[in-house]
């Protein structure tokens, strides 16, 4: 089974896109949260991947900008976007935001040895959808407590994650040649190893690197392959001058951060 998995769309179509025709063929999406704030094209964004998601957990801006949350915790930036967000969004997407589950959510797929790896999605940790998991120090607890193996969660917009099999922990970055086409990264799952994967952020990246971030789960072959695919950032841009978001919004995607 090959799960395509993307986070923090964030409401930039132009990466979307460039990231499903990068992607081939899956046999399930599993979506991290995020899909909206910040970027020019949430319509657009939510229609394109309600009708493709297996699985979506929610983030933090689709409950702001749903109204279901209040923008207090954000920085006027954000809390900026969110506003602008919240009355774009038609009335079916609101609903459909609003109707979303929280993480964790519990899910499964086939692997080699005919054994299923229980696999957690989530939107930024398995014990608090709103924490950001950036440091061990931050992983240690969901790396012990997860009753999956593998989690895979967003919300700190870096692709890579750790790992821990008994004393043995790692952090997990991929290293990039830093080429601006696309490229891509394998990491093996051995069997007796926890698991926390951020596939990267679709449509706002903040680990220095502009491009596209998604990953591919590939349950038969025991892997995750990291993805960074370039898209028309210039598009991206226009988009959020031309709808008066605030300009650092369109400044930063070119930043990676
Ligand atoms: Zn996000």
């Amino acid at each position: 089974m090959r799960a395509l998995i993307l986070s923090d769309i964030h409401a930039n179509l132009e990466a979307l896109n460039a990231v499903l025709a990068a992607a081939g063929k899956w046999d399930a999406l599993w979506n991290l949260g995020d899909m909206v704030g910040y970027g020019a094209s949430p319509n657009q964004v939510l229609d394109i991947i309600r009708p493709l998601a297996t699985l979506t957990v929610r983030g933090n801006h689709d409950r702001v900008c749903c109204g279901l949350s209040s923008a207090v915790n954000f920085n006027p930036t954000a809390r900026a976007a969110a506003k602008w967000t919240l009355a774009k969004l038609t009335p079916d997407n609101l609903e459909w935001l609003r109707a979303l589950p929280q993480g964790p959510l519990e899910t499964e797929a086939p692997t080699a040895d005919s054994k299923a790896m229980r696999v957690t999605l989530v939107h930024g940790s398995p014990l608090n959808e709103d924490q950001y998991i950036h440091t061990m120090r931050d992983a240690w607890a969901p790396l012990q407590q997860s009753t999956a193996p593998l989690t895979f969660f967003g919300h700190t917009h870096v692709q890579g994650g750790f790992s821990q099999k008994q004393q043995d922990w790692l952090e997990l970055r991929p290293r990039f040649a830093g080429r601006t086409d696309a490229e891509s990264l394998v990491l093996p799952i051995p069997p007796g190893t926890r698991h926390l994967i951020n596939p990267g952020a679709v449509g706002q990246p903040r680990d220095y690197d502009w491009r596209a971030a998604f990953a591919i789960y590939d349950s038969l072959a025991g892997e995750v392959v990291f993805h960074r695919v370039p898209y028309d950032l210039r598009r991206a841009q226009g988009r959020i001058l031309m709808a008066r978001l605030p300009e650092r919004l369109a400044a930063r995607l070119r930043e990676g951060r």
